[in-house]
C-alpha cells in the first residue's frame, strides 16, 4: 500500500525530470511555509548530507528522498525565499552524479488536501521541527503518525502528546525545550557562536553564501543567511547540532528492522487522536450536547467513487 503511494509521487517527480527511487527513505515536510516551522533547518540537513557525500563519495548512506510541500503567504518574502532555496538546492543535488541516487529532493507543487491523501500514507519520516513553543498543536503530525510514519520532532504542540502516547523510544526527539528557549533568549542568544563552533553548520551556510546553489549569485540568499547569523528568531542554529545527530540516529534505525516495530507501535498507540474522541469531548465538556445517531449508507458518487452518504 505505502509502496503504491510512493510510486505515485515518484512518477510525479519523474514528470519533472527528477528520478525518485520508491525504495528510498521518504522524508517529508508538508505544511505552510513559515520560518517558525523551519523548513530551512531541513534544508540545512540536506546540504550537510550533500557536503558529506562530496567529501567522501563512497560513503555508505541510506538513500533519502526529501519531499516538500506547502504554500507561502503572498506577501511573506522570507517564506518565498525558503521555497526558492529548497528548489535551488534540489537543482544542484538532483543533478550531481556524485550523489549516485543517495539523495533526491522533490518540491510537490500545489500541496493541498487532495495530494495530502498521497503524502501522509507514503511517508517514512515526518518532519515536525518547529521551534519549541511556537506550534499551537499541529495536525499534520497526527496524520503522519496514524499512517505509520516515524516522527522527528521537537517538544512542541501535539508532538508532546504523540510522544507520550507512542513512547520516547519510538520518537526521534531533538532540540531545545520551551524553558531552554526562554532561558537562552534571556541571557542573550548569539547565533554566530554556533556558526563559529560547528564545522558542518559553517560549511552548510557558507555553501549557500558562496552562490553554490544560485549559479554563483552571492546576493540571492543573503537575506536568509544574514537573518540566521544575526537574529535567528527561531533558533535554527541552536538546534542544528541536535537535529543532525537525531537525523543520523533515524538513518541507522531505518537500516535495521527497528523501524517496522516503531511504525506498527505508532499506528497502534495513536487512537487518542481520533476525531471521534475529540468531538465527543467537545460535546461533553464544552457544548453540552448529546450525540445523535446518524444513519450512513454507501452511495456511488460521480468522481468520488463509493463513499458514505447520510441517508435521507
Ligand atoms: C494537515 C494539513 C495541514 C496542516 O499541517 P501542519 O503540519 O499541522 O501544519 C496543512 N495543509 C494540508 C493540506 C493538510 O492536510
Amino acid at each position: 500500500m505505502q509502496e503504491d503511494f510512493k510510486r505515485e509521487v515518484a512518477q510525479m517527480a519523474g514528470e519533472q525530470g527528477i528520478m525518485v527511487d520508491p525504495c528510498s527513505m521518504f522524508d517529508c515536510q508538508v505544511k505552510r511555509i513559515h520560518e517558525y516551522k523551519r523548513q530551512h533547518l531541513n534544508v540545512l540537513h540536506i546540504i550537510t548530507l550533500y557536503n558529506r557525500i562530496k567529501a567522501d563519495p563512497d560513503m555508505d548512506m541510506t538513500p533519502h528522498s526529501f519531499i516538500f510541500g506547502g504554500k507561502a503567504a503572498p506577501g511573506y518574502f522570507m517564506a518565498k525565499l525558503i521555497i526558492k532555496l529548497t528548489n535551488s538546492v534540489a537543482d544542484v543535488v538532483n543533478n550531481d552524479p556524485d550523489m549516485n541516487h543517495r539523495l533526491k529532493i522533490f518540491f510537490l507543487s500545489d500541496y493541498n488536501v487532495k495530494t495530502g491523501h498521497i503524502v501522509y500514507p507514503m511517508t517514512d519520516l515526518s518532519e515536525q521541527i518547529s521551534l519549541a513553543g511556537k506550534e499551537a498543536s499541529g495536525t499534520g503530525n497526527m496524520k503522519f503518525s496514524m499512517n505509520g510514519a516515524l516522527t522527528i520532532g521537537t517538544l512542541d504542540g501535539a508532538n508532546i502528546e504523540i510522544l507520550e502516547e507512542v513512547g520516547e523510544e519510538n520518537f526521534f526527539l531533538f532540540g531545545l525545550t520551551v524553558e531552554e528557549v526562554m532561558d537562552l533568549k534571556a541571557v542573550g542568544y548569539d547565533p554566530m557562536s554556533y556558526y563559529l563552533n560547528n564545522g558542518e553548520l559553517r560549511q552548510a551556510l557558507d555553501s549557500i553564501s558562496s552562490g553554490l546553489f544560485s549559479n554563483g549569485d552571492r546576493e540571492l540568499f543573503r537575506p536568509l543567511v544574514d537573518s540566521l547569523l544575526h537574529h535567528d528568531e527561531y533558533m535554527l542554529l541552536a538546534d542544528y547540532e541536535s537535529y543532525i545527530q537525531c537525523q543520523d540516529r533515524v538513518s541507522r534505525a531505518y537500516m535495521d528492522r527497528d523501524r517496522n516495530r516503531m511504525s506498527i507501535l505508532h499506528v497502534a498507540r495513536i487512537g487518542k487522536f481520533s476525531s471521534d474522541r475529540s468531538i465527543g469531548e467537545y460535546c461533553d465538556r464544552i457544548w453540552n450536547v448529546k450525540s445523535q445517531p446518524v444513519k450512513l449508507k454507501w452511495a456511488r458518487v460521480p468522481d468520488e467513487g463509493l463513499v458514505f452518504r447520510r441517508s435521507k
